[in-house]
């Protein structure tokens, strides 16, 4: 039997808000997506398939990708290529892809951190995996603290030149780091685009450490990654460590994480979402937007209907301040908040 034709829905981008990003002239949806985990081979293809489909049919027009993402390391970005070929092809223009570079990936000396040559040969494999020409955005995915600053922000400059990004960005560098690499980069004329950094309740080091209004100054939007914590900011662990979750696979996501304090703020925390009519997940990511130096926010997901259950944050972004305070209370400075 010939599979259907996939045939995105007309409406994709009526219930979606677009955030400009930094002063260029690109918007982000407020809600991208993200292909770290469960998008790799050990995903049936098909759920990779209808979790990228449904969240385009709703308007997330941005994917998030990077060389090392699966699991298994590319596979992400292998799936995202057969995407490519089986259903986004026509979409190509209304899509916003990025990969980045900057962890280990290959043996040897070439296969890590930021390098120009570890840079320029990954995006070539990267691109090859997704079946593309070119990403919308590639980024250093950390800062190497041997490579010079210069020589990794020349290979961004160079790859734009190159066609094969239109835009670059820096993920998780330090603020003394993030300063030199946007001068670098707006005196090359290839301004950074996007700081990517963890930014949710439970980790405020970006707001803490002025990135968020670096970026701002700089001209640069701010993306957050995990906004739910890798799952902790959602109604997952509030009963015991499902079997089927990230947790449960031990690999990014710690069970010694979910220590008794926490999961008792987590429960505080669920019941101010309840009061607002959300779920967890929803207050989050709500949480997050509120915040308009946010330009968007990564999710993750293992299954369409998470993906549908983070959709409805958009719907009341609003939160008094006695809200606030409360969430503060219970996350600023406690020792199971991430630093
Ligand atoms: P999240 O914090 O959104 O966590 C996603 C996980 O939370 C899902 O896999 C799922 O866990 C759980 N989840 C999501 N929605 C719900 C829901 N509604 N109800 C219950 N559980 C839910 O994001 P990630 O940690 O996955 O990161 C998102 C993206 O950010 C990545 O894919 C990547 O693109 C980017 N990133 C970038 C990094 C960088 O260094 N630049 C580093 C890390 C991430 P489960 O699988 O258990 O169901």
């Amino acid at each position: 039997m010939i599979a259907p034709v996939y045939s995105a829905s007309p409406g994709r981008y009526e219930s979606m808000d677009y955030r400009r990003c930094g002063r260029s002239g690109i918007q982000l949806p407020l809600l991208s997506l993200g292909l770290w985990h469960n998008f790799g081979s050990r995903k049936p293809f098909e759920d990779v398939k209808s979790m990228a489909c449904y969240a385009f049919d709703h308007g997330i027009c941005h994917f998030d990708l990077a060389n090392n993402y699966g699991p298994e390391y590319g596979t992400a970005e292998e799936n995202f290529g057969r995407l490519m070929e089986t259903v986004f092809k026509p979409y190509r223009d209304e899509l916003f892809i990025s990969s980045k570079a900057g962890y280990d990936m290959w043996p040897g000396p070439y296969g890590n951190w930021g390098s120009r040559k570890y840079l320029m040969a990954s995006l070539d494999q990267s691109l090859k995996r997704m079946k593309l020409d070119y990403v919308d955005i590639f980024y250093s995915h950390r800062h190497d603290p041997v490579t010079p600053i210069e020589e990794t922000m020349q290979a961004l400059v160079d790859i734009v030149r190159q066609g094969k990004a239109l835009y670059v960005g820096i993920s998780r560098y330090p603020k003394e780091k993030a300063e030199i690499a946007y001068k670098y980069l707006y005196d090359h004329d290839v301004p950074c685009l996007l700081y990517q950094d963890r930014y949710n309740i439970m980790d405020r080091n970006p707001q803490d450490q002025g990135l968020i209004d670096l970026a701002k100054e700089e001209g640069a939007g701010f993306i957050s990654f995990s906004p739910l914590q890798q799952g902790l900011l959602t109604g997952r662990y509030l009963d015991g460590v499902p079997s089927d979750s990230r947790m449960a696979r031990n690999t990014s996501l710690k069970p010694d994480t979910l220590t008794p304090d926490l999961l008792d703020a987590l429960r505080k925390l669920n019941g101010i979402a309840q009061r607002r009519g959300q779920s967890l997940a929803q207050l989050s990511l709500s949480w997050l937007l509120t915040d308009p130096r946010v330009t968007s926010v990564i999710i993750g997901a293992s299954s369409v209907a998470q993906i549908e259950d983070n959709l409805k944050s958009l719907t009341n972004m609003s939160f008094s301040e006695e809200e606030l305070a409360v969430i503060d209370d219970l996350f600023v400075g406690k020792p199971y908040s991430v630093r």
